[in-house]
């Protein structure tokens, strides 16, 4: 007889200890089945014990242990501890965060071969060219396995009548279907491309001389080649037989990413890691991964959890980037917990930006992280494009839209180059206004407005979902004149089309690329040239080469300028750095608009100059005045709940505990409580929602608060009120 003790998934701190009889061999990691309550629960064992401080009466059988391939690492299972406890979230609930749904249930699972898609050597010695033109899908078909072998999910992605199609071009020959991509141990192939510059020779070398553990901040240009610095300190990895695990912030970027990668490493198993996939498609990545059948994992935040057994790089590209940041449940930043899973295993990490977090760089410049620069374009006649404020305030404006920037767009249409209009979301969305009362089109149920959504003649509360038919009168006095105030995408584009209107105009934000082939749709339209001017929020800001486009027009900036938020004008920085990025070609230079009424301000002046080091430097000298990260720690408790006195008594109580906790402990004051105040949303769906900020100057001290502070949470908690704690907070 023996102890295990068990990870369920319930909001409860602890683990739970059960009995498996001595004939029955468990180890750490492995699934199992027990009774909780009254249900049949999955759980994992998370420690084997001889015995329990439980009564030995109260201690149940495990219902069934779960003999699959799907048993956790002791690797993992302490990455997870780190996690639950860094994060002081559950245990339980953070190992089942990190597992694909498919293994969430108490299925066993076995790992199931997904046939694989190859061209045969009579396929591969078809010419598209020969091949019948009006065999459309078939041609497809072939175009893509020509890139690389692919399972049934990536074929039937490319069309409706995929899966029939593609029997039909097993059955001519063309095409053999194996159990699993074979691995390659022996090394591989790699198309090196180019000859390094210098500096990536050097940034290369460095990555590959680091003894253990270290993390390395990547600050290059944009165009100055970061990619492929990747795929050279990724191949002398693979080429040592290891893994790689490369985070990417937007799961739009993961397709060409992936495409890229396989172009570059043709015959390495590649897999990616992202919600887009089905469950079956992550549980079969997940498995290959695990297996170290995979040699790189490309994938959003989630992926830093994928079990890697012989890993030995991680990079985080655009490690800048809020995306990494989990905003509810577990709210951990694949960033930070990139570069522990890097300590614990001993190898390097790289961040990588052309604009670092100021966390980061911060930590460059105190030596923390090894700083590698590329400070030039890797091909010599690109250069970056000018950036040129426009004065709003002294120019002719047409709902929100300069006549200078009219002009510009105007001049690329005659000359067959494209423009991006891009409009910063947070904030913009247009909504309707009473020019005789001032009434606005605020949404019942949440301190926010409703937006505006002119297509389906609607006003939509973006927070709780709520909607309703635009009204013909205002429903404060009846008058009749409501107009749109603010600038969304489909404003301006009604704006533009009316300016322009043989012009041939496409609206990219997430409404529009929720569809995955959709998006991908449209991108080849870009590419095509078959687009005159683009509208697009922050998705087209990352990166998208689109060869025609040569000027960039940014709407309406300020608001970030002075924002309540203090990280906003760091990411307007890097956003508009990242958006400039698109325009230009070396052949066609590229040109900025900004349309502001600060032109003057330090951010525009340092984005003019491509001076991130100049901006940064500023910015953590204000950083430090104000007392805000990085050189100070925080954590946010948020709550809320429908009656308003409840939300904020549980936020005093807990404010009276944290000071009193504060004066007694051997802290002897080093925490700083500040004030409970209204979130920056302060109603939602019915609820109000309050904060309690607290920071310190070091994190262990930190911690050690929070793990003291937070049992006491749990006691003033009522059932009434939603609660969380967020540990390096990165919204407000
Ligand atoms: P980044 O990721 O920093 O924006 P990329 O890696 O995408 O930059 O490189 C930008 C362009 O420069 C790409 O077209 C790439 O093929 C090219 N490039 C990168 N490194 C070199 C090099 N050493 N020599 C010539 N061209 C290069
Ligand atoms: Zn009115
Ligand atoms: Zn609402």
């Amino acid at each position: 007889m023996s102890i295990v003790r068990i990870a369920l998934d319930v909001p409860l701190p602890t683990l739970f200890d059960y009995m498996v009889d001595s004939g029955i061999e468990v180890s750490k990691g492995q699934r199992v089945v027990v009774q909780f309550g009254s249900r049949q629960m999955l759980g994992v064992v998370m420690e084997t014990a001889v015995i329990s401080d439980v009564p030995h009466e109260r201690i149940k059988q495990v219902t069934q242990v779960l003999h699959d391939s799907a048993a956790l690492s002791s690797g993992l299972l302490d990455l997870l501890r780190f996690c639950s406890d860094y994060y002081l979230y559950p245990v339980g609930q953070t190992v089942f965060t990190a597992l694909p749904a498919r293994l969430r249930s108490i299925r066993p699972e076995t790992r199931k071969t997904m046939l694989i898609y190859r061209l045969s050597a009579s396929g591969a010695a078809i010419d598209l060219n020969d091949f019948p033109k009006r065999k459309v899908v078939q041609r497809r078909i072939l175009a893509k396995l020509a890139e690389h072998p692919c399972n049934i999910a990536q074929i039937m992605a490319l069309s409706a009548s995929a899966a029939a199609q593609l029997k039909s071009l097993v059955h001519q020959g063309y095409v053999d279907q194996c159990d699993a991509i074979p691995t390659s141990t022996a090394g591989h192939t790699f198309e090196n491309a180019h000859t390094l510059t210098g500096e990536q020779q050097q940034a290369v070398d460095a990555v590959e001389h680091a003894q253990g553990y270290e993390c390395f901040l990547l600050h290059g240009i944009t165009g100055s080649g970061k990619t492929e610095a990747y795929v050279h300190m990724m191949h002398h990895k693979m080429l040592n037989g290891g893994q790689v695990l490369l985070l990417v912030p937007e799961i739009n970027l993961t397709p060409q990413m992936e495409h890229y990668f396989h172009s570059r490493f043709p015959g390495v198993d590649l897999i990616s890691l992202h919600s887009g996939l089905s469950e079956g498609e992550r549980l079969h990545n997940w498995q290959l991964a695990q297996s170290g059948t995979a040699q790189i994992v490309l994938g959003t935040r989630l992926a830093v959890f994928a079990e890697l057994p012989r890993l030995e790089l991680i990079i985080v590209d655009e490690e800048h980037d809020s995306s990494f940041k989990q905003q509810d449940g577990l709210r951990y930043s694949a960033r930070d917990v990139a570069i522990f899973r890097a300590h614990q295993c001993g190898i390097p990490v790289v961040l990588g930006s052309a604009t670092p977090s100021l966390e980061s760089y911060h930590n460059a410049q105190i030596g923390r992280y090894q700083l590698l620069k590329l400070t030039e374009r890797a091909q010599d006649s690109s250069r970056l494009p000018d950036v040129r404020c426009i004065n709003i305030d002294q120019t002719v404006m047409h709902h929100g839209i300069s006549e200078s920037l009219l002009g510009e767009i105007g001049q690329r249409i005659a000359r067959h180059e494209q423009s991006l209009i891009f409009i910063n979301r947070r904030g913009y969305a247009p909504v309707l206004m009473c020019t005789d009362c001032g009434w606005i089109s605020g949404c019942q149920h949440c301190a926010g407005n409703m937006v505006l959504h002119l297509n389906e003649h609607r006003l939509r509360c973006h927070h709780c979902g709520y909607q309703i038919r635009v009204p013909q009168a205002c429903p404060s006095c009846g008058n009749a004149g409501l107009h749109p105030v603010g600038s969304g995408t489909q404003r301006v584009e009604s704006v533009l089309q009316e300016r322009f209107p043989d012009a041939r105009i496409l609206r990219v934000d997430r409404d529009s690329t929720r569809n995955k082939r959709a998006w991908r749709n449209m991108r080849e339209q870009i590419r095509a040239n078959e687009v005159d001017i683009l509208i697009g929020t922050q998705m087209l800001a990352k990166g998208h080469d689109f060869p025609a486009l040569t000027l960039v027009g940014v709407l309406n900036p300020d608001t970030a300028l002075y924002s309540s938020d203090f990280r906003a004008a760091e990411r307007l920085f890097a956003q508009l750095v990242q958006v400039a990025g698109r325009a230009g070609r070396a052949d066609k230079p590229g040109e900025v608009l900004v349309q502001t009424a600060f032109p003057e301000h330090p951010l525009f002046r340092a984005l003019h100059d491509y001076d991130f080091e100049g901006w940064a430097a500023m910015q953590l000298v204000e950083r430090q005045m104000a007392g805000f990260p990085p050189f100070v720690y925080q954590a946010m408790l948020r709550a809320e709940g429908k009656q308003e006195k409840e939300v904020f008594r549980y936020l005093n109580d807990a404010r009276m505990a944290a000071v009193n906790l504060n004066q007694s402990m051997e802290l002897q004051g080093s925490m700083e409580m500040l004030g409970v105040v209204p979130a920056a949303m302060p109603r939602r769906a019915n609820h109000f929602r309050a904060q309690l900020l607290i920071q310190a100057k070091n994190r262990k001290v930190m911690q050690q608060f929070l793990h003291v502070w937070q049992p006491s949470l749990n006691e003033h908690q009522t059932r009434k009120l939603r609660c969380s704690l967020d540990v390096d907070p990165m919204e407000y």
